[in-house]
């Protein structure tokens, strides 16, 4: 039987009452079960976490002793238990060590997404999916007008642009993803990445994610015209707004994220609509439970055939 209170949300986050757990909490708990790395879904300070080993890598990089107390490492695919809840990690194919957690409790499952994308990366684990009754899933983007174009497609658009480019990107899966797409797809380019980025790609490296080529960034290099793509975390993009020489392109399935109507990169780390319907066909849950963003689409479209529920 499927728990209707199985999991909800509080001030503190995602509550699981039957393992007295979180998932994502927003602000530090006892005992949290964190799906990836992004600061949105991994905070600091909690007392006990259960995580991929990436997970806690990125963790201990971004808050260093204040990451949390114990760190339990999970692999893939590897049930434990807390209280009488067995859970099983699997990829979310978000980025590197996202996990979607299986939740299973007295005879139901319950498959929470965390942020999760179908598109092929090279640099995080693709997706492996579970079938269960409850799919407990994201909907950032879960719109029929959303519908994130090709990436490689995307990407090729820089080989047009022959000056040195200024490319924004969220450091923490984005910033390397687009590194190993530039050196396949546009090999003309020379990547040059800005400090903050460069120890998370060294995490990756570590984790035998090869990124490719690509240079930390130096302050002569862009004085000259030689095809550089200068990736830089999203408040550096802000304050090079005036820059000139340089074509700002900022990489994000947002719309209101792009620079102009011209300039845009459409390049999302989320499933879009087909990605959220193709995660029910591979599921088949009886419920769908929706997080971060707007089920009201969703409802809709699955009217007598699955019971959705918005949680947020
Ligand atoms: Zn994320
Ligand atoms: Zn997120």
């Amino acid at each position: 039987m499927i728990l209707d209170d199985f999991i909800y949300l509080d001030d503190k986050g995602i509550y699981c009452p039957y393992g007295d757990f979180y998932i994502d909490p927003k602000q530090p708990v006892p005992l949290a079960v964190i799906s990836h790395a992004h600061a949105d879904h991994a905070v600091s300070g909690n007392t006990e976490v259960y995580c991929t080993e990436p997970t806690a890598a990125f963790m201990q990089l971004r808050y260093g002793k204040m990451a949390a107390k114990v760190f339990n490492l999970v692999g893939w695919h590897q049930p434990f238990k807390i209280k009488d809840v067995q859970i099983t990690f699997s990829s979310a194919g978000h980025m590197l060590g996202s996990a979607m957690i299986l939740m299973e409790y007295q005879g139901s499952s319950y498959l929470y997404t965390g942020d999760f994308k179908l598109q092929p990366d090279a640099t995080c684990e693709p997706i492996a999916w579970h079938k269960a009754d409850v799919l407990i899933t994201e909907s950032t983007f879960a719109d029929p007008a959303v519908l994130h174009p090709n990436p490689v497609e995307e990407i090729k658009k820089l080989n047009n642009i022959k000056i040195n480019i200024l490319l924004g990107a969220y450091g923490l899966g984005k910033s390397q993803r687009l590194i190993t797409l530039i050196n396949e797809h546009a090999p003309n380019k020379k990547i040059l990445v800005h400090h903050k980025i460069m120890p998370l790609n060294a995490i990756y490296e570590r984790m035998g994610y090869k990124l490719g080529a690509y240079q930390m960034y130096g302050r002569k290099l862009m004085k000259n015209q030689e095809e550089f793509v200068y990736i830089v975390p999203p408040f550096t993009f802000d304050s090079y707004i005036r820059a000139t020489g340089v074509k700002r392109l900022f990489a994000s399935g947002w719309k209101n994220l792009q620079v102009n109507q011209q300039d845009t990169l459409f390049i999302s780390d989320h499933a879009d609509w087909n990605d959220i319907l193709e995660a029910v066909k591979q599921v088949q849950p009886q419920q769908l439970w929706t997080l971060h963003g707007d089920g009201k689409h969703l409802k809709n479209y699955y009217k007598n055939d699955i019971f959705v529920k918005i949680l947020n």
